[in-house]
């Protein structure tokens, strides 16, 4: 039996340990340290906003940012019903009302030709997701949050280095938000940051970060915050890992070729679209199997390579399927994001993969 394969894992091969080692030899591991400002500014700067703000996780850096709007009670948030959960999360610890909308079937973004149906006197803010790191249309999404005067906060979690008419992903709505997580694209273990182009935002996001204390008083506190903080540990092994983003997307792209080589024209399987103005980037390679076409479905294909010791993931479930999400469906109009769900699966994308391992994993799925 050959070695497991997982899904994913993180590749430390560059300055990591060295800036980690830096901070426990100077003592310093919390919040404060350089390195934390210094993945700020240049983590922003690679994605071309002005001001970063880092948190503890991709999570806070969603409430983070939905607080600073002051998104509340008896607000209404649009977020896509095919996401990781912590995007309707996050609107949902506000006590405002998360509203989900459909996707489209190329992307498995939010589709933006129905938000504008969802949208009333409540709708606050727009949360789009470049979901597996395909952006979304975002001057589509622009458009419609400037006719309605919406707020944007772009969910990047998945998409660090993607491009939308040659600009990046991140930099388009009022916030947007980062997960450093150890299977995101670069990684802090935990982490995350919000970017935005607006000092007084970065202000805000920077004293709710902080327990909402005065930054002029200190223990004086004008607004109940949180401790989101991302430690200066974090932040080293950040700005290693973008030093080498550029070698990370290229690893990645070059896994996609591969696995495309393989498995594109192979009857029942397709391949996450290419769309002429946006640049994707790779999180995690991922296929949809049509079951009548291919002959098993998504769930036996996941079984067999199971048996072969290799990991796989099902694409995530429409939030509107799971009870605790289901009330925030209106008009029971999310039909496509069920039926590109259970199509999904994602394969091993690891920066170390060589050709063979990707060969031997598509044989088993094309035989
Ligand atoms: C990973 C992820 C998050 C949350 O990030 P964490 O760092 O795990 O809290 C949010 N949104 C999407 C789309 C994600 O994939």
């Amino acid at each position: 039996m050959s070695n497991f394969i997982p899904v994913a894992s993180p590749a430390l091969g560059g300055n990591e340990l060295e800036y980690v080692k830096r901070c426990v030899k100077t003592n310093w591991i919390s919040s404060q340290g350089q390195f934390v400002n210094q993945f700020e500014e240049e983590f922003s700067s690679y994605i071309g906003t002005q001001f970063g703000v880092a948190t503890s996780n991709g999570t806070t850096a969603l409430h983070l940012a939905l607080e600073a709007l002051g998104i509340k009670e008896n607000d209404e948030v649009i977020v896509p019903d095919l996401t990781f959960v912590a995007t309707i999360n996050a609107v949902l610890y506000t006590g405002a009302t998360p509203v989900l909308v459909d996707i489209d079937k190329d992307s498995w973004n939010i589709d933006y030709k129905k938000i504008e149906s969802k949208i009333n006197r409540k709708t606050k803010a727009i949360i789009p997701v470049h979901l597996y790191g395909q952006p979304c249309n975002m001057e589509k999404i622009m458009e419609i949050a400037n006719k309605y005067n919406l707020y944007v906060i772009e969910d990047c979690a998945e998409a660090h280095g993607a491009e939308y008419k040659g600009k990046k992903v991140g930099s388009f709505g009022d916030i947007s938000c980062f997960s450093f997580f150890g299977n995101k694209i670069i990684t802090t273990g935990e982490g995350g940051m919000c970017l935005t182009n607006n000092q007084e935002l970065k202000e805000k996001m920077r004293i709710i970060r902080d327990h909402g204390m005065d930054p002029q008083k200190r223990y004086w506190h004008k607004k109940i915050g949180y401790n989101y903080r991302m430690t200066n540990l974090q932040a080293a092994i950040g700005v290693a890992q973008l030093e080498r983003i550029e070698e990370i997307l290229g690893k990645r792209e070059t896994i996609v070729k591969i696995y495309d080589s393989y498995l594109k024209g192979v009857k029942g399987i397709t391949l996450q679209k290419n769309f002429k103005d946006r640049k994707r980037v790779c999180w995690i390679y991922t296929i949809l199997i049509e079951e009548n076409k291919y002959g098993i479905n998504r769930d036996e294909l996941r079984d067999n390579l199971r048996k072969n010791n290799i990991e796989t993931r099902p694409l995530f479930y429409p939030l509107h399927e799971m009870d605790i999400y289901i009330k925030y469906c209106i008009n029971n109009d999310l039909r496509l994001s069920s039926k590109i769900s259970e199509k999904g699966i994602s394969l091993p994308t690891l920066l170390n993969m060589d050709d063979d391992t990707i060969r031997r994993i598509c044989e088993l799925i094309i035989c």
